[in-house]
């Protein structure tokens, strides 16, 4: 059924805060931080959160599933059904967080002036809690809709973004996606890419006392490096991306030698680059390909190799004028009075696997986010859940 302008108003009027404050306090009140490859931790609960998180969209009416990405570690699905004559439009959200060590009391959620504290309020439990809300609005109201809501809690997006990639594998693949990481309710509707790649460098190990005898890989890496920083003023002098700006490229970890008095035979480093729509692991490589085979012919005994990469995070690039940026942006006017800022986000998202028309936009802060202090404002966690609301309606009703 199409509802109408006055009907949507109204729903929108029912976001609650007392429900969305409590459904946040016991989100952030079961602990499901990422174990990062590192032993499990009491505190890595991703599955426990996962299964109640399933509850909650059970609770409100939604048909749920859910798929393991990796052993325990379920992506959690909800939808609400709608005539068929209308898109599927998901809220996704990442159901895992960063670790706690230092932090005092993170699973103890408080509220003090108007802010929601404790590890995960605002990366991203609020959204989680908001879609939640939204879920519930609906299923009150009573509504068939002409297109599906599909909420989404995903694993592991802190570190290899194992549940969206699943999603991109194994769907559903939905025809829109709203992301909810914390923006402060700006509408970001594109990011950079992140790609982790070794490069190594190979010498002969001599006695350091003759290293005329040896070949030093740690000085050919040297070399890589001082490419790299000329291929970082490349990518500067290249067309900046309209919201994004320029690709990035960063030594960030290096290893190499053994002890001292040896010239050493080996060098890794690990090198960070931040892609732009249309650049791709492929063409990251080539580009390092070219960089090192021009040392290769430069520096005598040079020898390297290329790989493997440690992530593949894609870039997003969804056009401003997509339906589903328009939709939010406008639904940001009518709930927050004043015109949505649209930019880009800073860090990469899942977004781009859900290999659809994505957005990202939600409440809290990156700034709050990963710190020993989280918190999410409550009034941008209410205004979220009107916002998401907002847009569902205009886009499946
Ligand atoms: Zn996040």
């Amino acid at each position: 059924m199409t509802i109408s302008k006055q009907t949507i108003d109204e729903l929108v009027a029912l976001v609650d805060e007392s429900r969305l404050v409590g459904d946040l306090s016991s989100m952030v009140s079961v602990p499901s931080v990422n174990p990062f490859d590192e032993p499990v931790t009491e505190e890595c609960r991703e599955q426990e959160f996962a299964e109640s998180y399933l509850q909650h969209m059970n609770g409100v009416g939604l048909d749920t599933f859910k798929r393991d990405v990796a052993d325990g570690r379920p992506n959690v699905f909800g939808r609400r059904h709608g005539s068929g004559e209308g898109p599927t439009v998901m809220l996704a959200g990442h159901l895992d967080t960063v670790g706690v060590e230092d932090y005092v009391d993170p699973f103890n959620p408080v509220v003090s002036n108007r802010k929601l504290y404790g590890r995960g309020s605002c990366d991203m439990k609020a959204a989680l809690a908001a879609y939640i809300e939204v879920g519930r609005i609906l299923d009150h109201a009573g509504l068939t809709l002409k297109g599906d809501l599909l909420i989404a809690g995903v694993a592991d997006e802190e570190h290899m973004m194992l549940g969206s990639k699943d999603v991109s594998e194994n769907g559903p693949i939905p025809d829109f996606a709203i992301v909810g990481e914390p923006t402060e309710l700006e509408v970001c509707h594109a990011h950079k890419g992140q790609l982790c790649m070794h490069i190594k460098t190979f010498g002969k190990a001599s006695h350091s006392s003759v290293p005329e005898n040896g070949i030093n890989a740690i000085n050919h890496m040297a070399d890589v490096i001082k490419s790299l920083g000329q291929y970082g003023d490349d990518l500067l002098a290249r067309p900046a991306h309209p919201v994004c700006g320029h690709g990035k490229v960063t030594p960030c970890v290096i290893n190499g030698g053994s002890i001292s008095s040896s010239v050493p035979d080996y060098c890794e480093l690990e090198v960070d680059r931040r892609t732009l729509a249309g650049e791709s692991l492929e063409s990251v490589i080539e580009e390092y390909r070219q960089l090192l085979d021009s040392l290769k012919n430069s520096v005598p005994n040079f020898d390297y190799e290329i790989g493997p990469h440690t992530l593949n995070n894609l870039p997003l690039d969804t056009p401003a004028d997509s339906s589903v940026v328009t939709s939010i942006a406008e639904a940001y006017q009518h709930v927050l009075g004043k015109p949505a800022p649209v930019g880009a986000f800073p860090a990469s998202t899942d977004a781009p696997h859900f290999l659809c028309p994505a957005v990202i936009c939600g409440p809290g802060s990156i700034n709050q986010a990963h710190t020993l202090d989280e918190y999410v404002s409550i009034d941008e966690l209410c205004a979220s859940a009107r916002i998401y609301l907002r847009t569902v309606l205009n886009m499946i009703s």
